[in-house]
């Protein structure tokens, strides 16, 4: 199941996490530099097959995962 649909603008909801493909389970992230940027971590995807940075809350997904 997929939720691609952007939730309609909520003034008390979070802003939606972006979303990430990657092609690899092992990712960095950085925030994406600037004011916005943290420390450079690295994460494992495992068998969800996606993970959530818990700076940010991007959310990096494998492509091909059920290839
Ligand atoms: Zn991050």
């Amino acid at each position: 199941m997929e939720t691609d649909q952007t939730t309609p603008g909520d003034a008390d909801a979070l802003p939606a996490p972006e979303i990430v493909n990657v092609k690899t389970r092992r990712v960095a992230c950085d925030g994406g530099g600037g004011a916005l940027g943290h420390p450079r971590v690295f994460y494992e995807i495992g068998e969800e097959n996606f993970v959530e940075c818990l700076y940010c809350d991007r959310r990096f997904v494998l492509e091909g995962g059920g290839h």
